[in-house]
């Protein structure tokens, strides 16, 4: 896999100060889309365990919430192996922060067919995941009010829980109101 930025205090994908990681290669070709540059599999760096290590070391501060995965798709079925190693190792080392990821799929109709390359990394890389951004960009929905999304047909999907319950479970920021958001 390879990766085209590593953001150590990104506010803008997910709650809290975060630190995103924007791996390279998308088949989706969204048009409008914002990071045309990393549809190619080969743009940017290759990802090593060095870049798991580096960011591991981002992740140890105090002020970051978690880790957010975008792209490019994370969900390419050649770039899940490495994402799930990556994931493995942070969720090891800090199980209290939260993972976001961004995807162009759908979660019900695409990731969870199991049609995203082998089923038991798809299945790995969803255990370790609190949200999932879900559905490609469309430009006639673009809507620069919604937060953490593109457009409004991109769903905030709370995984741990539709994963539970077998059915879509939207995502709420219930600050301040009981539940510590994630
Ligand atoms: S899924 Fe994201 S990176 Fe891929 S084409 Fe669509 S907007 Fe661009």
């Amino acid at each position: 896999m390879h990766y085209a930025t590593i953001k150590n205090n990104d506010i803008a994908n997910g709650p809290g100060v975060r630190v995103s990681l924007f791996v390279s290669g998308c088949t989706h070709r969204c048009p409008g889309c914002f990071n045309e540059e990393a549809w190619d599999f080969q743009y940017g760096e290759p990802f090593t365990q060095d870049t798991i290590d580096y960011i591991l070391g981002l992740l140890a501060a105090p002020h970051i919430k978690g880790l957010t995965l975008l792209g490019g798709e994370p969900f390419e079925p050649q770039n899940q192996p490495e994402v799930v190693n990556l994931l493995r190792q942070v969720k090891e080392t800090y199980p209290e922060k939260s993972v976001w990821a961004f995807s162009g799929y759908l979660f019900d109709q695409d990731i969870l067919s199991g049609s995203l390359g082998a089923w038991e990394i798809t299945d790995e890389f969803l255990s370790y995941l609190d949200v999932l951004v879900d559905g490609p960009f469309i430009a006639a929905k673009k809507d620069l009010t919604l937060r953490f999304r593109g457009s409004s047909n991109q769903r905030l999907i709370d995984v741990p829980a539709s994963r539970k319950e077998n059915k879509i479970v939207l995502w709420e920021d219930w600050q301040g109101n009981g539940r510590s958001i994630k």
